[in-house]
């Protein structure tokens, strides 16, 4: 590791939320353990395997090459694919057993063709959009679709499901579709047609809608430690925190300017240390220190006991902070991008919040140039 930037894993933090969910939900409702791109940039395999250990029922990915790697690793779990995939690659899912997610006639008559030539009778899951609008039929037009899905002779229905867009911010919205949803499984069921599994909830609609957990739920964000929303009724623990090490220093007098488009103009003489982190890594850029309304917005980070704030650009490699008249910090100081310190923390939902965006795509873009290093 020539260039001090690594990611340390706590998987004791995912057993500990893996564990609080569990309970949350109680032993009737299943688990699918969303890991999709690279369990949200927490590492795939890692994270799999300890959820193995822990007896997840089912694991959640974002597309086959995914589900091939975990049965590469011998994951024996049921997997559920939760995006479409196009028809030419319907056998690989009987070949890996692993389940699609269906939303076309074209995608269940290819996969019927191929279980039918191996004889199997193949689970397949069903999407339908109850307000989210972009995968699976609208429930009011699906029904037909579905009423022929359940003709074809080597598939078997073993899931329905929908998401919610807006589970965080809309409870209306979110009943409603739950509601409708509920509704619709039940007008199958009254023709007959039925499904081993329903499922809705993200991890919002975990923690806040208990009538949407049907009999599986698919929780992401909380599995890893990150609160949707700073109020949540379940306690978690972040698995991840970014480091990374101060690789220069120097003292820059009054007037000076650092980094890019000088934007940072220095307005005491005062110390500035460059750490070996950057938008190449997945810090964004948008954490540069810029002016705003209410004054300068600046991201923060931990060195020793206290917080500092980036100053001037992010740039590829590096960020500048600035560690005012410290004199007991050296080149080789540890800096926290994320995670905590004596009682100080940044979270990933801090950086959210200051670079504009969301926690999820602060982790998940997290490059893979990084190295995970893995705490037991
Ligand atoms: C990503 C995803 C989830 C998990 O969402 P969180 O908000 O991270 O809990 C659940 N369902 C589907 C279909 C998803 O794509």
């Amino acid at each position: 590791m020539f260039r001090p930037a690594w990611i340390e894993i706590d998987l004791g933090a995912l057993r500990t939320n893996f564990k609080r969910i569990r309970r949350f939900v109680g032993s009737k409702v299943k688990i699918i353990a969303t890991i999709k791109q690279s369990a949200y940039g927490h590492g795939l395999i890692p994270v799999a395997t300890q959820l193995h250990r822990l007896g997840v029922d089912f694991f959640g990915v974002g597309g086959l090459d995914e589900a091939i790697k975990l049965r590469e690793e011998r994951l024996k779990e049921p997997i559920l694919v939760l995006s479409p995939t196009s028809s030419n690659f319907a056998k690989y899912f009987v070949e890996y057993d692993v389940r699609p997610t269906v939303v076309s006639m074209d995608f269940a008559r290819a996969l019927n063709r191929e279980a039918a030539k191996r004889n199997v009778r193949f689970p397949v899951h069903i999407k339908i959009d109850t307000g989210m609008g972009r995968l699976g039929l609208y429930y009011k037009d699906a029904y037909r679709f579905i009423k022929e899905v359940s003709r074809l002779k080597s598939l078997s229905l073993e899931g329905i499901f929908t998401h919610f867009p807006a589970a965080d911010i809309d409870p209306e919205f979110t009943n409603h579709q739950i509601s409708v949803f509920n509704a619709f499984v039940s007008k199958l069921k009254g023709q007959g047609i039925r499904f081993l599994y329903q499922h809705c909830a993200n991890s919002m609609g975990v923690l806040k809608y208990r009538h949407c957990h049907f009999n599986m739920v698919r929780p992401g964000l909380i599995l890893y430690g990150i609160r949707p929303q700073p109020h949540i009724p379940l306690k978690v623990e972040p698995m991840l925190s970014l480091k990374s090490k101060i690789i220069f220093l120097k003292k820059i007098q009054k007037g000076r300017s650092v980094s890019y488009a000088r934007t940072y103009i220095a307005r005491r003489p005062t110390l500035i240390g460059t750490v070996a982190i950057g938008y190449a890594d997945g810090y964004p850029w948008s954490l540069s220190g810029r002016k705003t309304l209410r004054g300068i917005s600046q991201a923060k980070v931990i060195v020793q006991d206290s917080f500092f704030n980036v100053v001037g650009r992010v740039c590829m490699d590096h960020i500048m902070i600035d560690l005012k008249r410290r004199t007991d910090i050296g080149v080789g100081q540890e800096v926290i991008l994320i995670g905590k310190k004596k009682g100080l923390e940044v979270t990933a939902s801090d950086l959210a919040k200051w670079a504009h965006t969301i926690s999820y795509e602060i982790v998940s873009r997290l490059s893979f140039r990084i190295p995970r290093i893995y705490n037991k």
